[in-house]
């Protein structure tokens, strides 16, 4: 498909909206960048990007590196320590960065690639060939929903979208410097999970039987909860300022019968928000906007390209969120007996097995980091 001169609104300038953009503007299509926030959150905690994702980062010319801190040998342990899993191979390095950080890469990003972006603008509606904000309309040949688990695009297109709540709730925060843990613990009252950043700690916790002290904002109840469970989180939890520094999210999926209608593209979690334990929620975003731009590439109409691309990627994100979403319900158990019967039969059998990690990552990192993406047509 020739782009040059294609009239774009992407809505939604985050991770999935602001990669989509860029690989379209690439592409030679006029893009409008439409984000409802007056600009990209400061706040946010850490995100891990998977080979895919900083495959997709580095095919669009940004340099995570100096933002980002390697994580080597991470492990899922039990409260005690002991391994229960440790990724190795293809598929298992892994990137750390905060959000803010990595939002300003992709926010330059797009101002070096002369997007239209339009802050503080939010879609009202979509009628065929045009889209409708507080502040006007725009004639459109191409809308990507970008805009997130709630996607109005996604509601106002009239895609048939389950959204449901998986069950758990995570809190998440950053914490000094050098009190990472670089691993995940599975533990009695959920699991917690402390990383390495440049210039900090990201941790983050599943809410398990400490949920009724986040109910009550019980700050010293948490703690005690934790340093119980799970000693090694006692100076993360001591390091938290106030309750409100706490992230707090319920986990959302959602499942699409597809990613395209008519003129219409999903991306990210509009398309697939999923169980955050495979990691796998932004790095897929990532490689939604790669393939967009691929089969773009491939095809010879605009309803093609759109079509191959809700045919390669829906498959491959749904196994991707089933098997988070099995992950994340082994991860929160519990339960004592279960947690012993997953920690002696189950974890041994799925690490023997040995490529989840590779299946994750649902395209071939060497490959997306060749996409065509890299040969800007301006
Ligand atoms: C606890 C937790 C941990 C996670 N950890 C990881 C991880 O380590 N690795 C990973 O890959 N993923 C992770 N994820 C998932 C990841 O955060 C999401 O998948 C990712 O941020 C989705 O990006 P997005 O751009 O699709 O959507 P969003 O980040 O939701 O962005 C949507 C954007 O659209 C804008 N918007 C919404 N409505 C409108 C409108 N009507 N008009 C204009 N703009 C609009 C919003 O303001 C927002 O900026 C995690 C998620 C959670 C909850």
């Amino acid at each position: 498909v020739n782009l040059q001169g294609l009239r774009v609104v992407v809505v939604g300038g985050a991770i999935g909206g602001a990669s989509a953009a860029l690989v379209l503007a690439r592409a030679g299509a006029q893009v409008t960048l439409l984000e409802r926030e007056s600009a990209a959150r400061p706040v946010g905690a850490g995100i891990a990007l998977a080979e895919n994702g900083l495959a997709v980062l580095h095919a669009l010319g940004i340099d995570v590196v100096p933002e980002s801190s390697e994580l080597s040998g991470a492990r899922v342990v039990d409260a005690r320590g002991r391994t229960l899993f440790a990724p190795s191979g293809e598929g298992s390095r892994v990137r750390m960065i905060r959000r803010s950080a990595l939002y300003t890469l992709l926010g330059e990003a797009v101002a070096r690639a002369g997007i239209d972006a339009r802050f503080g603008e939010e879609l009202s509606s979509l009628d065929g060939g045009r889209v409708i904000t507080r502040s006007g309309t725009l004639e459109v040949d191409l809308v990507i929903g970008a805009d997130g688990v709630h996607s109005r695009v996604r509601a106002t297109a009239g895609f048939d979208a389950r959204v449901r709540k998986l069950g758990a709730s995570y809190v998440r925060a950053l914490a000094p410097r050098g009190l990472a843990r670089n691993e995940e613990a599975w533990t009695s009252a959920g699991l917690f999970g402390s990383f390495d950043l440049p210039d900090g700690t990201y941790w983050y916790a599943s809410c398990g039987t400490v949920k009724r002290a986040l109910e009550q904002r019980d700050l010293a109840s948490l703690r005690a909860a934790w340093t119980r469970a799970y000693p090694a989180s006692e100076p993360l939890l001591a390091a938290l300022p106030s309750f409100d520094a706490l992230l707090i999210h319920d986990v959302l999926e959602v499942e699409c019968s597809r990613y395209v209608r008519g003129n219409v593209a999903l991306v990210g979690d509009a398309a697939h928000a999923m169980a955050p334990n495979l990691g796998q929620g932004a790095n897929s975003a990532l490689v939604d906007a790669a393939v967009l731009g691929d089969e773009l590439r491939r095809a010879d109409t605009l309803q093609g390209a759109l079509q191959a691309y809700d045919a390669r990627r829906r498959p491959r994100v749904q196994a991707v969120a089933r098997t988070a979403a099995r992950l994340g319900a082994l991860a929160e158990l519990t339960n004592p007996v279960l947690r012993s019967l997953r920690d002696r039969v189950v974890m041994p059998l799925s690490a023997r097995r040995g490529d989840g990690a590779r299946l994750a990552l649902q395209e071939d990192p060497r490959a997306l980091a060749q996409l065509a993406i890299c040969s800007s047509a301006r």
